[in-house]
């Protein structure tokens, strides 16, 4: 038995066959770092971190679709596909530009839906009107970065946006047949772990479907890793975040699906904290944390 809802778990139920992401990076910037709010990005931010090879701007979107369907079905045994619009901002640009984009990666065969991650403050009416048409002919997850609850930390981490305006956006997005998603990140030298587990209960209140918990990771060129060298903090041991993650998912809503519940940086770009464990070790033993210690999502949430 699973103890948490698992979101490849969940796609599987939905769609009847092994469903994976397919990441693209079509050369949108944020406004994070193009001037518009500030310039150098979210203090943590390197997308190379997460965006696979085969995802780079410097290739057309057939070719990223075309590989990365490929590599998803020789690595996973991907049946489906969700075209996941991941690296920095993407829904920033133009209605008109954003629309032919997603219903280009939508004409390939076996992609049944979209993921669209962006921020809270590069969304609006127009934009969320067009989306929602999509989200009447396939699956839509729009992902929203909150990273934290907490201004101070939002503040520290250059994020360009409060935290008031993260709910300003869940809420004009909501009754619209879209799947609604959010990213954390905990960790930050700005708030203690009981603040960290409190985010379980605020996310939990959100209406969002789909929640990813990333442990805060220092990544080589990053404005964080020139401050971590000055002044190191501390990081989640692998240890004390096995005990960490099992107290959230007690916390979190025994409803919300949870797609992440850590970070994974390719090793050559990250500094700490450095893990004995690959991926699948982690989860292996979030598992059997959560065995060990006989609870499971939802065990403590407070609706
Ligand atoms: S994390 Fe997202 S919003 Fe922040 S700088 Fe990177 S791409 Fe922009």
């Amino acid at each position: 038995m699973q103890r948490y809802n698992s979101y490849s778990k969940y796609l599987f139920d939905t769609f009847g066959c092994k469903v994976n992401k397919i990441s693209l990076d079509l050369g949108f910037t944020c406004p994070n770092r193009d001037g518009s709010k500030a310039i150098g990005g979210c203090i943590y931010c390197n997308n190379d971190t997460f965006v696979p090879p085969y995802a780079r701007s410097r290739y057309t979107l057939e070719e990223q679709m075309t590989n990365g369907m490929k590599y998803l079905r020789a690595r996973f045994k991907a049946k489906k596909f969700i075209a996941y619009f991941q690296a920095y901002t993407n829904t920033y640009s133009s209605v008109n530009e954003l629309e032919k984009l997603y219903r280009q990666a939508l004409g390939f065969e076996d992609v049944i839906g979209l993921a669209i991650g962006t921020r809270s403050d590069c969304i609006d009416e127009e934009k969320l009107d067009m989306i929602q048409r999509l989200a009447e002919e396939v699956y839509v997850l729009l992902e929203y970065g909150i990273e934290s609850i907490y201004d101070k930390t939002l503040d520290y981490m250059n994020r360009g946006h409060d935290y008031e305006s993260v709910l300003k956006a869940i809420e004009i997005s909501k009754g619209r047949g879209l799947h609604l998603g959010a990213h954390i990140i905990v960790g930050f030298p700005t708030e203690t772990e009981e603040q960290m587990l409190a985010m379980a209960d605020e996310v939990s209140g959100l209406g969002i479907d789909v929640l990813k918990v990333h442990n805060l990771h220092i990544v080589r060129n990053t404005p964080l890793a020139r401050m971590y060298a000055e002044n190191p903090f501390y990081l989640f041991s692998y240890e004390d975040y096995l005990a960490f993650i099992t107290k959230f998912i007690e916390r979190v809503s025994p409803d919300l699906i949870l797609e992440r519940l850590f970070t994974d940086t390719p090793h050559q770009l990250l500094i700490a904290p450095v893990w004995p464990k690959n991926h699948l070790e982690v989860l292996r033993g979030i598992d059997a944390e959560l065995v060990g210690q006989d609870t499971y999502q939802g065990k403590f949430y407070k609706s």
